[in-house]
């Protein structure tokens, strides 16, 4: 893809230009504080190239982006079990709903609203101290992004882990429906340490290879779990503004309220922008525009 440089230089000119940036997410007093000016886009494509434009060497909250890692790692340990504890559809509400887990007996609707990715990282705790799990994400995105300069930041999980409540709710909620199997303080010590995990998107773009399927990239799960954590990353990878999502980009992708999103473009690419500024639906809003714009510029969308 000769152009692919100027195409992300003119979208990062463009996203610099943008007058309406949204708002960075204020329930985490550490992430109210990061400089909404901020913008960078970065892509790793299959045979190796990688391009970057805007502030890509700059290390942000990955906070929900995380959840495609421990997703993985579930899958990888527990396979088609998981799914008796989580479902896969979309759910239609906000991130931190509770509303549904009521209606569902504390069976949350999919593995990317809080509360599914809470019951992920509790199943895949079972056993081992929450330190030991940190560890081996920590190792599974080195090892994806083959770079081990990738850390949690003690400040974001701690300054979360004060004002947690919602998720705190969400928890105890479940653990009530016996749908949480390690006490509920563990769980979310470790859910609110891999929400703290910081990353360029240089490198979260080099995380997200493994989930290309193209021939020579990282295989860090096999081809058939790839082709579903990026079937959820579609339906669920936006909240309640997946189906926008998926119209506007028509890709796979997952954000955070650290305004990350690592968007996949199946057997081509793997794409990560930030920006802090967020839209209603708590993601990215120049993050949204600019893979928006870059899907349509290279014709990636999986849609044709
Ligand atoms: N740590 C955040 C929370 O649980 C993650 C939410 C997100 O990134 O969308 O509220």
């Amino acid at each position: 893809m000769p152009h692919l440089p100027a195409i992300l230089e003119e979208i990062a000119a463009e996203m610099a230009a943008a007058p309406e940036r949204g708002r960075p997410a204020d329930y985490i007093p550490e992430l109210a504080a990061v400089d909404p000016n901020q913008f960078a886009i970065s892509v790793a494509l299959a045979d190796g190239q990688q391009f970057s434009a805007g502030d890509a060497a700059t290390k942000f909250s990955i906070q929900s982006v995380s959840k495609v890692f421990t997703l993985a790692i579930a899958l990888g340990r527990l396979g088609d079990q998981l799914w008796t504890r989580v479902g896969r559809e979309p759910s239609g509400l906000a991130f931190n709903s509770i509303l549904q887990l009521e209606h569902e007996q504390g069976r949350p609707r999919n593995p990317f609203i809080n509360a599914g990715a809470i019951v992920v990282t509790d199943a895949i705790l079972a056993g081992h101290a929450p330190r030991e799990l940190l560890g081996e994400l920590l190792r599974f995105i080195r090892t994806a992004a083959e770079d081990d300069d990738i850390h949690i930041n003690e400040s974001v999980a701690r300054s979360e882990s004060e004002t947690g409540h919602r998720n705190m709710a969400l928890a105890h909620f479940m653990r009530a429906h016996g749908n949480l199997l390690n006490p509920p303080e563990m769980s979310l010590g470790a859910y609110f340490h891999q929400c703290a995990v910081e990353m360029t998107t240089a490198q979260l773009a080099r995380a997200g290879r493994f989930l290309v399927n193209a021939p020579g990239l990282p295989h860090l799960v096999s081809a058939t779990r790839v082709r579903r954590i990026n079937a959820l990353m579609m339906t669920c990878g936006h909240y309640d503004g997946s189906g926008d999502f998926a119209y506007r980009v028509g890709l796979p992708g997952k954000s955070g309220v650290g305004g990350g999103i690592l968007v996949i473009a199946p057997g081509r690419a793997s794409i990560a922008v930030w920006s802090p500024g967020l839209n209603a639906q708590g993601n990215s809003k120049l993050g949204t525009e600019a893979v928006e714009l870059l899907a349509r510029r290279t014709g990636w969308s999986v849609f044709g």
